[in-house]
């Protein structure tokens, strides 16, 4: 897979295009100062919401094929905008998600007719959709759902009757869809405002995504006709649901992104400013190296993975939910910790509402939950990825590391490849000691193949901006001798990890010790973090525009 290579979708011209009339739009629209005090107030801008959906801006066509009106926007399209989207505020880019989330039952599900019809809602008038999935009862289990709908008048329609919780746009739609169970099990409805019986609670009160309007559905013997049922076949709900989770945990993956990096700038921009004993902040290593370069580390690693998975996704690869998975780990938890970093990086100003750190800590924070909270992650990429290795007898991993070693060191590839190989050894270790039947064990073996995986798409990435091989619409902001620096630092962390906590885990789950450790390369992991110093040193100059004189 080359990296970041999508050639489908917008060209590089338009999407340069769509993110520049975003930034001016919102700049306009709603100016930071605007936005801390809706945040303050709890108020979702729903007249900006429409309008950016709208003919004043139309960011919503971006995500839609050109037969229905839309751009016909690809992944990795969906992927930028909605990192620019997040950077400018993530409780509004979750208002303009949810009407792409709840057409996407339709999008991937529906009948041409069904697509023609609601599609063109959103293209042409502007409709606002929201997707009702989570239910008091059922979250993360979605097949404990407990809303039904009955078929009445002679199968000519459906009686919805029941609960959604924590719906985005819940008060706002214009057009919903929601999960009811059916006699043949549960399935997609297109539910309109007003019907009778349809009703929603006040917004939410939430530590974040202050902008974005969240709330309770209730369906009180809703009655829709039989051909608002999505596909016009029951029981293909959850498949239609799990379609598109490559897709929209892409898009998630990019609001952890756009969240972490609007953090970490301002946080940049503070240390340059701010002088403590003598100097300003951003010349202390001390604070540079532990508030600032790790997580620009962890960002752009995510971005690697989110890249290939985006790319992939476009050149025609269906599902990629695992790779959906670990570009949401990999992407939420560093956005939320860089966040976390950037209030630390400005100190007690950092706790106060006016420097926004504090807020776009508390709007991030959704991502490590909605759209599958980080332990769903862990389980789904654990258990795809336990399968693989199982099937293919522990070479999965193996010929994974191979791969990574025909690629030069410059990358940090050869560190990559090692974080691969401890990863194969751990991972039968646990075959050998029946370790993952310990839900722990199988967890925590997922943090530890998204870091794994993750250095190796760093290292892909870092190798195909090296050659000019990046594709048009990549991210750029960093020379190919930066990337390079980012992809030996994060191997490093991986193997280090992998090794490390892979050799406590499985020793940690057997009253026996295990031969594990012997059969690590732990000499070479240690002796691979040679050079990470300087490596950091460099990373702190590229990001504060340093030339070494
Ligand atoms: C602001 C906001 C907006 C949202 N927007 C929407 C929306 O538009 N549409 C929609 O349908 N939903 C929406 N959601 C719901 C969201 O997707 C769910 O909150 C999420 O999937 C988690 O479900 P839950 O809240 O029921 O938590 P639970 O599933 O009860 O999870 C609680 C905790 O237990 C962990 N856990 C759960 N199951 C397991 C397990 N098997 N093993 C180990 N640990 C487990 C979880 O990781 C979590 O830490 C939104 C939520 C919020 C807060």
């Amino acid at each position: 897979m080359n990296a970041a290579a999508s050639t489908t979708g917008l060209d590089a011209a338009s999407l340069g295009l769509m993110l520049e009339a975003l930034d001016d739009f919102t700049e306009n629209a709603l100016p930071w100062e605007r936005r801390l005090e809706l945040d303050h107030e709890d108020v979702c801008p729903e007249q900006t919401v429409r309008a950016m959906c709208g003919e004043d801006l139309g960011v919503q066509l971006a995500f839609f094929p050109e037969e229905y009106g839309g751009m016909g926007g690809g992944a990795f399209d969906s992927y930028r905008i909605c990192e620019r989207l997040a950077r400018i505020d993530i409780g509004l880019a979750t208002s303009v998600f949810a009407t792409f989330l709840g057409c996407d039952p339709i999008l991937f599900g529906g009948t041409p007719e069904q697509k023609k019809l609601w599609l063109s809602r959103i293209c042409a008038d502007g409709a606002l959709f929201a997707y009702g999935a989570t239910e008091p009862e059922a979250g993360s289990d979605l097949g404990a759902l407990l809303t039904t709908a009955t078929p009445v008048d002679g199968g000519g329609a459906y009686r919805l009757h029941g609960r959604k919780q924590w719906i985005s746009n819940g008060t706002i739609a214009d057009v919903y869809t929601v999960l009811a169970l059916t006699p043949g099990g549960p399935s997609w409805f297109v539910v309109e405002k007003g019907a009778p019986g349809f009703s929603s609670a006040p917004p939410e009160d939430k530590h974040g995504i202050r902008l974005s309007n969240t709330a309770a559905l209730f369906l009180d013997d809703v009655v829709v006709p039989a051909e608002n049922l999505v596909g016009l076949k029951e029981g293909r709900g959850l498949v239609q649901a799990q379609l598109v989770f490559g897709y929209t945990r892409v898009m998630v993956a990019a609001f952890g992104l756009g969240g972490g990096w609007s953090a970490l700038d301002r946080a940049i921009e503070y240390s340059t400013n701010r002088v403590q004993g003598g100097a300003a902040l951003c010349e202390k290593q001390g604070y540079t190296h532990k508030l600032i370069v790790p997580h620009a580390v962890r960002l752009e690693a995510a971005r690697a993975f989110l890249e290939e998975t985006a790319a992939a996704l476009d050149s025609g690869a269906g599902g990629l939910n695992t790779e959906g998975a670990i570009a949401k780990y990999l992407a939420t938890e560093a956005g939320d910790a860089a966040a976390d970093a950037a209030i630390q990086a400005h100190g007690g100003y950092g706790y106060t509402r006016p420097y926004m750190v504090e807020k776009i800590k508390r709007d991030v924070r959704i991502t490590r939950i909605y759209e599958g909270t980080s332990e769903i992650m862990e389980m789904t990429i654990a258990r795809d990825r336990w399968q693989n290795h199982l099937k293919t007898g522990g070479a999965y991993y193996r010929d994974a590391a191979a791969a990574m070693r025909e690629f030069g060191p410059q990358q940090g590839a050869h560190t990559a490849a090692l974080a691969l190989a401890c990863l194969a050894a751990v991972l039968d270790a646990c075959r050998v000691g029946r370790l993952t039947r310990s839900q722990h064990v199988l967890l925590r073996l997922g943090e530890l193949i998204a870091y794994a995986e993750g250095s190796a798409a760093m290292a892909r990435r870092a190798a195909a901006a090296g050659a000019g091989t990046l594709g048009a619409k990549a991210d750029r902001r960093f020379t190919p001798d930066v990337l390079s620096a980012i992809s030996r630092i994060f191997a490093r962390e991986a193997a280090m990890k992998v090794a490390e906590e892979g050799a406590r885990l499985v020793a940690g789950a057997q009253e026996q010790g295990s031969d594990l450790t012997a059969r690590l390369p732990l000499d070479e992991v240690r002796g691979a973090q040679a050079g990470l110093l300087a490596d950091m040193d460099l990373v702190a100059d590229a990001l504060y525009e340093r030339t070494k004189g």
